[in-house]
């Protein structure tokens, strides 16, 4: 059962978090992960991708929320001078690295929420404004979200932004896996079905692990053997082939368990044992400091690196 972002803050301000505690622990909890096997997904084969940022357009086009943005800026090509992260204003982003093997022929990433299988920020929003589908997708509830920000400080990945720009109805902004619009109705991702060079495909996980093996297996010229997102955090909606190593195109470099398999164990003794939240957000801010990954550029090193280009 879900609470929404008005009765959450009336309970707080004086009719009793405890109560509210004891009543429903499913509240703070959250929902259990899917079957890995039986959602959707996607592989990214960045060897294909030539930095066109159509993908870019077609998300902005499709999420009628988003700032539009004209479509010409999306061939502006000096938005390559920096690496971008996703934010508020932009679900995915695409960065180029340089190419060891060819230094013509640079190396462009889309980035996106990975959507996750047993999803850390999922685990950690206190009030199940985010969920996770049964086709993959992470889906967002705005009226049940308090604005504690605890998905972007649990995310290994640093995805979810927040919307500082609106003082009124800010929220947590990330990709959709374009869930209302297209993948619950079986239909790729407005980017997916974007793209000219098919770099994405879109599909069941346990086939897409499928292709990506193949493709690795015929081409061990052109992939090194990784399929990121088969196994890290217990495995991703979206896994990635690359001709550089991971970490060089910006991927942490993550264990296979999923956070929530530390994290959860310990939210349900506090909930069991009636432990105020406090102490929950204390232990838990603990928790994942201590988890997480060392490879993700925080903000202020990404600026550095940006600098000094
Ligand atoms: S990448 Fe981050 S925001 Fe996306 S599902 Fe995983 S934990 Fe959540
Ligand atoms: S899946 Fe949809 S919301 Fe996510 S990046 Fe692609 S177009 Fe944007
Ligand atoms: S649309 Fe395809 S080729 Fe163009 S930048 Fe996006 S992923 Fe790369």
């Amino acid at each position: 059962m879900g609470i929404n972002r008005r009765d959450f803050i009336k309970q707080l301000a004086g009719i009793g978090g405890v109560a509210l505690l004891g009543k429903d622990v499913n509240v703070w909890a959250g929902e259990p992960a899917t079957s890995l096997h039986d959602s959707f997904g996607v592989i990214v084969d960045t060897t294909l991708c030539v930095g066109c940022r159509s993908c870019e357009k077609a998300c902005n086009q499709i999420n009628q929320d988003l700032p539009r943005k004209a479509p010409q800026s999306y061939k502006d090509n000096s938005v390559f001078e920096k690496r971008r992260r996703m934010a508020a204003d932009s679900y995915t982003v695409v960065n180029r690295y340089n190419n060891p093997e060819d230094s013509d022929k640079p190396v462009y990433v889309k980035f996106q929420c990975m959507h996750c299988t047993d999803p850390a920020c999922v685990s950690a929003c206190i009030v199940g404004a985010l969920t996770k589908e049964s086709n993959g997708a992470i889906r967002y509830d705005p009226w049940k979200c308090i604005g504690c920000r605890y998905c972007m400080a649990a995310c290994p990945f640093q995805v979810p932004a927040y919307e500082y720009n609106n003082a009124m109805t800010p929220q947590v902004r990330k990709c959709t896996f374009c869930f209302e619009q297209r993948t619950s109705k079986g239909k790729a991702p407005a980017c997916v079905q974007a793209c000219p060079m098919e770099v994405m495909t879109f599909g069941k996980r346990r086939e897409l692990i499928k292709i990506a093996k193949r493709r690795i297996e015929k081409h061990p010229d052109r992939y090194i053997p990784h399929l990121y997102g088969e196994h890290e955090l217990g495995g991703t909606s979206w896994m990635y082939l690359s001709s550089l190593p991971f970490e060089k195109i910006d991927f942490p470099k993550l264990g296979y368990v999923s956070p929530p398999s530390y994290t959860e164990p310990i939210q349900h003794t506090i909930f069991k044992h009636f432990i105020p939240p406090l102490t929950l957000f204390a232990v838990l801010g603990g928790l994942m400091w201590f988890l997480k990954p060392k490879g993700v550029k925080s903000e202020s090193v990404l600026e550095e690196e940006n600098s000094e280009k």
